[in-house]
C-alpha cells in the first residue's frame, strides 16, 4: 500500500524535520568543541598570552564570581572569624615539584597519612591539602590578587578540597568545594630559606620533564604569613583557565618575602612551547555581586589599618567642618537677631 500525504502535511514535515536540524546544529555554550580551549585547559595545556580570551572558547570564564579580585578595603564589610587551625602543617613530609607548563606545583605523596588539613577560619571544613603552586609576573609585579590596587612580586596559592565530598574531582563540583589560601609575597635581599628548599628547578625547567622528589621538604607553616588571624574571604573560582567557581579564597593581608634573586629562578622555568615561563598571572576580575569580608585584627602600621583609619579619621573631619560652617552661617544671622 502506497502511503499518499496531502501537499500541506508534507510541507508540515518538511517544516518539522528542518527544526530538527537547526536546534541539533546550534552550539550548547556549555559544551566543549572539538580542540577547544576547555578540552585543552582540562588537560593542563593554556596560554598566558592573553588570558581575556579564555572565554572566548570556555564560557566558564565569563562567570560572575571568578579570580582573582583587586581587593578594595574600603568596600570590605568585617566580620570576626575563629582563628585558623593548620593540621600538619608543621610537618616535613615527601614532597615533588612538577612544572606543569604554566607553574611549578608542589604536592605531597598521597598515600601519607596525616596530609596537611585546615579548619577553622570561618570554613565549613576540614579541607585537606591538595597541591600548592606559585604565580609570578616578568618584572617586580606578580601577585593575582591586588590589595587596593597593590599588586605583590608573587603569590603562592595552597588548594585543599572539602573532605565531606569524599575525593577532590567530587569536591571540584561544589561551590565550597575547594579552600585555596592565597599568601601574597614581597621582595627582600636576603634568600628566604623555605624557597631555597622548594627551588631545586635543575631537573624541571622543561615541562615534559618527569617530577622531581624534593630533598629537603618544606613545611607548609614556612610559607604562612606571620599574622594568620587577619585576612580577606570571598567566594571565587580557580584562576587558571578552567575557570571553575568553586574556591572559597581566603587571602592573608601579611605578606611572606622572596628575595630578588630566588624569583628569578621561577623565571627560568620553560613553558609547554619551550618558552620562558616569564609570567602566569591571569587579570584581576570584576567582583559583580560579591562582598569581600575581611577577618582580624591588622597588626599596626599595615596599610589596610591607616587606610581604615585615615578614611575614617577624614570623614570625621568632614563632619565636623559641615557642623562647623553651618554654626558659623548660624551665628552671623543669630547675631543679626
Ligand atoms: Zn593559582
Amino acid at each position: 500500500m502506497t502511503l499518499k500525504l496531502s501537499l500541506s502535511c508534507q510541507l508540515s514535515l518538511l517544516v518539522v524535520i528542518c527544526c530538527v536540524m537547526a536546534i541539533s546544529a546550534m552550539p550548547n555554550p556549555r559544551a566543549p568543541t572539538k580542540g577547544s580551549l576547555v578540552a585543552t585547559a582540562e588537560s593542563g595545556h593554556f596560554s598566558y598570552d592573553d588570558p581575556n580570551k579564555w572565554k572566548e572558547h570556555n564560557s566558564l570564564c565569563a562567570g560572575e564570581h571568578q579570580s582573582p579580585i583587586n581587593i578594595d578595603t574600603r568596600k570590605s564589610k568585617t566580620e570576626s572569624f575563629p582563628p585558623f587551625n593548620f593540621i600538619n602543617y608543621d610537618k616535613s613530609l615527601p614532597e615533588n615539584l612538577e612544572n606543569n607548563g604554566h607553574t611549578v606545583q608542589l604536592s605531597i605523596d598521597n598515600l601519607i597519612k596525616d596530609l596537611p588539613t585546615i579548619s577553622g577560619g570561618g570554613l565549613d571544613g576540614p579541607y585537606q591539602f591538595a597541591q600548592m603552586h606559585f604565580h609570578w609576573g616578568e618584572a617586580e609585579f606578580g601577585s593575582e590578587h591586588k590589595i587596593n590596587r597593590k599588586q605583590y612580586a608573587a603569590e603562592v596559592h595552597i588548594v585543599h578540597w572539602n573532605l565531606k565530598y569524599g575525593n577532590f574531582v567530587d569536591a571540584t563540583k561544589h561551590n565550597d568545594g575547594l579552600a585555596v589560601l592565597g599568601v601574597l609575597i614581597g621582595l627582600q635581599d636576603k634568600d628566604n630559606i623555605a624557597f631555597r628548599h622548594i627551588e631545586q628547578f635543575d631537573g624541571i625547567i622543561d615541562p615534559s620533564k618527569k617530577n622531581k622528589k624534593l630533598s629537603y621538604s618544606v613545611p607548609l607553616k614556612d610559607l604562612l604569613p606571620t599574622n594568620t588571624a587577619s585576612f580577606f574571604r570571598y567566594e571565587g573560582s580557580l584562576t587558571d583557565a578552567r575557570c571553575n567557581e568553586d574556591v572559597i579564597w581566603t587571602v592573608f593581608e601579611t605578606p611572606i618575602a622572596i628575595s630578588h634573586r630566588q624569583l628569578a629562578k621561577f623565571r627560568q622555568l620553560s613553558d609547554d612551547h619551550g618558552k620562558p615561563l616569564s609570567r602566569n598571572v591571569r587579570p584581576t576580575q570584576h567582583e559583580h555581586d560579591r562582598i569581600v569580608t575581611y577577618s582580624g585584627a591588622a597588626p599596626a602600621g599595615t596599610c589596610r589599618a591607616c587606610a581604615v583609619c585615615a578614611a575614617e579619621a577624614a570623614n570625621r573631619r568632614s563632619e565636623s567642618l559641615d557642623s562647623d560652617e553651618s554654626k558659623e552661617t548660624i551665628k552671623p544671622n543669630k547675631r543679626r537677631d
